[in-house]
């Protein structure tokens, strides 16, 4: 069995990443991993980039057509949608659904899909909306770690 069957988390072996130069222009990292009824996430892309071969199947993401605009990550249910830019810095756009919400410039801490701290970040945007959407930066090196965050 997978990590995620066990315990709801997912590793990086259970996901389809994109390259280095896709991960340079910014794309939408989907860690949707359990076969569910659901598809918001093919509806409210703008370029067609994720696709379901039916309503039960996983989405899957054309990386070369996401523009990396972060639509789908307020949509979906299940939290799953992360947008990942990687240069010099590292900027991850994530759903975030408690209160109060950061500011931005607020530094925060970067938490893995554990929930474990693992380094300083500096909350870049804040996109209020049904689900929130807040964009940090974090080092290059925490680029498919970091996936929430916890205000000090
Ligand atoms: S980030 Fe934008 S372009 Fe990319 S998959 Fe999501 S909605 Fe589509
Ligand atoms: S909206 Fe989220 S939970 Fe639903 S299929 Fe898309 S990625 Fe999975």
């Amino acid at each position: 069995m997978k990590r995620w069957e066990i315990e709801g988390i997912v590793e990086l072996k259970d996901l389809e990443l994109p390259n280095e130069e896709q991960l340079r222009k910014g794309v939408a990292i989907i860690e949707c991993v359990q076969e569910i009824p659901c598809n918001p996430c093919v509806d409210a892309c703008p370029t067609n980039a994720i696709s379901m071969e039916n309503i039960n199947a996983l989405p899957k993401i054309d990386y070369e057509k996401c523009i990396g605009c972060g639509k789908c990550i307020e949509v979906c249910p299940g939290l799953a949608i992360f947008v990942v830019k990687v240069n010099e810095k590292a900027l991850i756009s994530l759903p975030y659904e408690f209160l109060p919400l950061p500011k931005e410039g607020q530094k925060v801490k970067a938490l893995d899909r554990e929930g474990k701290e693992i380094c300083d970040a500096i909350v870049k945007k804040v996109k209020k909306g049904k689900t929130p959407v807040i964009t940090i930066e974090v080092p290059p090196q925490y680029a498919m770690e970091a996936r929430n965050i916890r205000i000090a």
